[in-house]
């Protein structure tokens, strides 16, 4: 599975004559952190992801499901989850261990079975939170013919071949975005301070570092390209491309509903068929 994406060609956008916008296209494909993007006028640059692999799958859900794909929404929504445990789990032995982002990603490529990785999160959740069980999630009650909990509802799916209803993946997808966005925006790195009554998302910190270490070991400089003095790179920050504002402090009490997300996804530019043609647009003057 691959996610497109676009954003304003870098190259272009650097020739001062130039009365176009023109947009590249390219497409994540990995948990690397570098997509190459290709414009209409054949520039190639690099942008590097800051945003959450979890975050583009639940947004890819979300076009599903405004799409009417429910079953492909339920099965990016669940996908979503497990992309969540490793980002948790990475996050935390970052920011709580000392360890790099390197280290973690090469350990964590040979993990690949999701019960396995689920144990790591059960584990780095519980040194964080207390919750080893995990309770939070597993709890949730999807209501229909029979009222099942989330993990039955999704073995019944994945083995059973039941086909979910529209609002059994309504409620999955919601419950699944109630669920990483409050665990998101409350855990905090090590060093921030209880008094400080805005948060510092761990997975946030941990996704600049990945950037930072990448620039390291490319011997670029991060400054350069954040300030976009380097047309070779770009920085595509999550906010832009996904509903999840993971870069905003959102009020746990009263977050969007599931229909404010349908509607923030037809702004957004993931998948979208109008970004199969890459376009000019004329700049207004
Ligand atoms: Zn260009």
């Amino acid at each position: 599975m691959s996610f497109k994406i676009n954003c304003i060609c870098n190259i272009c956008e650097s020739i001062p004559e130039n009365t176009q916008i023109s947009f590249a296209i390219g497409y994540v494909e990995n948990l690397e952190p570098e997509v190459k993007m290709k414009c209409s006028n054949g520039h190639v640059f690099t942008a590097l992801l800051q945003v959450p692999k979890f975050a583009f799958m639940f947004e890819n859900g979300l076009t599903a499901f405004n799409k009417g794909f429910y079953i492909e929404a339920f099965s990016c929504f669940y996908s979503a989850i497990e992309l969540f445990r490793i980002d948790f789990s990475s996050a935390y032995f970052h920011s709580y261990e000392n360890k790099s982002v390197n280290e973690l990603k090469k350990h964590f490529k040979s993990i690949k079975i999701s019960e396995r990785i689920y144990g790591i999160y059960k584990l780095a959740l519980g040194l964080y939170s207390g919750d080893s069980e995990d309770k939070e999630f597993t709890t949730i009650k999807i209501k229909g013919n029979k009222n099942k909990n989330i993990t039955e509802l999704r073995n019944l799916v994945v083995h059973a071949g039941h086909i979910p209803s529209k609002n059994e993946v309504e409620q999955v997808g919601y419950s699944i975005y109630k669920y990483i966005i409050k665990i998101y925006q409350t855990f905090n790195i090590k060093e921030h301070d209880a008094d400080d009554p805005f948060p510092w998302p761990a997975i946030m910190q941990y996704y600049f570092d990945s950037i930072v270490e990448y620039c390291q070991e490319n011997i670029l400089d991060y400054q350069d390209i954040s300030q976009n003095k380097d047309s070779r790179y770009t920085i595509i920050a999550s906010d832009t491309y996904t509903g999840l504002k993971l870069n905003t402090v959102l009020e746990i009490s009263n977050l969007p509903t599931f229909k404010d997300l349908l509607e923030i996804n037809k702004g957004h530019n993931i998948n979208k068929d109008v970004t199969e043609k890459i376009v000019n647009k004329e700049i207004a003057i």
